[in-house]
């Protein structure tokens, strides 16, 4: 998404060669017209697919989240991140470890929010590791529902997260793909079209 690699290029700064910070357009500062047109790039990308819910994680997934729910004329359900909780027999739960905090949080979704027979769209900002997008999936599985697809903002590809997704049969399609964050710069995995 051109945009996006711009935006990236023009605003994303290098905080060491596994992080990238875009906090002006993404995770503190949020740019509504890119918001939307990421949710118009993600429903061209899974069209078609009878989507029934979107899920993603609080709280940066939230905004591509819910533009991609409008633009699929469906509901969004996020994660709620805890540290710990006493189990719960209304709840999902999943552990999840955090790249960003290097701990491990559960995650939560309430179980009346997803049910068998429904088809998911996971949403997310970031894809590293894949703990987020894996701990989702075991959560719409626990459901008995199914994961259509994994949409990622900003794929670090230099990490095993996208691979590790696809090995386990998820299709993942990434705005942007990162290839390499080394000497402070960011490289794109796909060149600019
Ligand atoms: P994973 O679970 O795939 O290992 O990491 C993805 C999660 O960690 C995302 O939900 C995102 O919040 C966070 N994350 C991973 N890498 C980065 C990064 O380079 N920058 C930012 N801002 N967040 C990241």
């Amino acid at each position: 998404m051109q945009l996006l690699k711009q935006k990236v290029l023009d605003e994303g700064i290098v905080l060491s060669n596994q992080v990238l910070k875009v906090d002006s357009f993404l995770n503190h500062q949020m740019d509504p017209v890119l918001m939307k047109e990421m949710g118009k790039e993600f429903t061209r990308l899974f069209d078609g697919q009878n989507i029934t819910r979107v899920l993603t994680i609080e709280s940066s997934g939230i905004a591509p989240g819910i533009m991609t729910a409008l633009e699929l004329g469906v509901p969004l359900i996020f994660a709620r991140k805890q540290k710990s909780l006493t189990l719960r027999h209304d709840i999902f739960v999943e552990k999840v470890f955090s790249f960003t905090k290097q701990e491990t949080n559960e995650i939560t979704v309430a179980k009346k929010f997803i049910h068998s027979g429904d088809r998911v769209l996971i949403i997310d900002d970031f894809l590293a590791n894949g703990e987020a997008a894996f701990g989702l999936a075991r959560i719409v599985e626990q459901a008995g529902a199914e994961v259509i697809g994994i949409g990622i903002v900003i794929e670090k590809a230099f990490q095993p997260g996208g691979r590790l997704l696809k090995e386990a049969g998820y299709r993942v399609e990434s705005l942007v793909r990162i290839a390499s964050l080394d000497d402070g710069a960011v490289s794109f995995a796909d060149p600019l079209e």
